[in-house]
């Protein structure tokens, strides 16, 4: 059950044999002839939003999740997990200023980072993860839990669930008066998406089910009756590094960025020395460019990933929200 590497990009995981999606795992239409057909993925002709096709079985998404997309050791050589570490800590000191008291749920926890920075500053922070285990983990879906919760996060996590707007739905549920939804996933429609094509980073298939719009989040989290706070097409981190990796992976050989930066046992193919220095070499190289273009595209609202943070309103406040509509 191998998964094509990933700097085939769409391309490649397009011919692995599964059967296609037959419906939007986002607005859960059923695919017919409207819809559009890309490499590796069916956008639809509703809402937008496309779905990762084939669709992957179960036993494909554990292949594609294998250990060298995680291991215990950290992702990538010192200075990035280091880095990891300090925009989770400067997330959660956010969160803990703007929410109101009560407990935080993140959903997709990973190794519990963010998690950990909620309990240094005292508030009781549970995360929930596949296959992990931890005294602040849980390992069951977010459908499954209930509570009142002062602040439900998914981070990079919504666009890894089968069933992405049932877990928001959910999600908004569960929030207390007050509470916040917040929200970082890779734009689809963003300026980078669409310069790199087939080749984007963030399509990362078949990790990533579906592939999302503001248009299309920001009109989900309307109608669970949320009020949107804020929008930030650089918050959510890892727009620069679309660009970089993206442009490095034009020049000859296709080398991949990406790989280059993770350490040894998390890379997904052995890279040469030679080649890797070649791509951390042109990293440096095209780094000017990259960074023009993240300008432009964070100006133009339209960058490689969305933050949205949305509230539901004291009762109170709910209502003259839907008067003054
Ligand atoms: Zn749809």
């Amino acid at each position: 059950m191998r998964v094509p590497p990933r700097q085939g990009g769409a391309l490649a995981y397009a011919r692995i044999p599964a059967p296609a999606a037959v419906q939007c795992a986002w607005c859960e239409r059923p695919f017919d002839r409207a819809d559009e057909r890309l490499a590796g993925r069916v956008r639809c002709a509703r809402c937008g939003v496309a779905t990762t096709s084939p669709w992957p079985s179960d036993e494909q998404l554990s292949a594609a999740y294998a250990d060298w997309y995680r291991p215990q050791s950290g992702r990538f050589s010192g200075l990035g997990d280091k880095v990891l570490r300090r925009t989770r800590a400067a997330l959660a000191d956010r969160l803990h200023r703007i929410v109101p008291p009560g407990p935080v749920l993140d959903v997709g926890a990973g190794d519990g980072t963010l998690v950990e920075a909620f309990v240094r500053h005292g508030r009781a922070a549970t995360g929930l993860e596949r296959h992990a285990s931890g005294p602040h983990i849980r390992d069951v879906e977010v459908e499954e839990v209930d509570g009142d919760w002062s602040a439900v996060v998914f981070w990079h996590s919504l666009e890894h669930l089968r069933q992405p707007a049932r877990a928001l739905s959910h999600a908004a549920a569960l929030l207390s008066p007050g509470g916040t939804l917040v929200i970082a996933v890779p734009n689809a429609a963003s300026l980078q998406a669409r310069v790199f094509g087939d080749r984007w980073l963030a399509l990362d298939l078949p990790r990533h089910l579906v592939h999302l719009t503001p248009q299309a989040l920001l009109s989900a989290l309307g109608s669970l009756g949320l009020r949107v706070e804020r929008v930030s097409y650089l918050r959510g981190g890892q727009v620069v590094f679309g660009w970089l990796h993206g442009l490095v992976g034009q020049l000859p050989g296709h080398p991949d960025l990406y790989d280059a930066i993770r350490r040894e046992q998390a890379r997904q193919d052995d890279q040469h020395p030679a080649r890797r220095l070649y791509a951390l070499a042109a990293a440096v190289a095209v780094l000017p460019v990259a960074l023009a273009a993240t300008a432009v595209e964070v100006a133009a609202r339209s960058g490689g990933t969305i933050y949205i943070e949305a509230r539901r309103e004291p009762a109170g406040e709910r209502a003259r929200t839907v008067t003054s509509r």
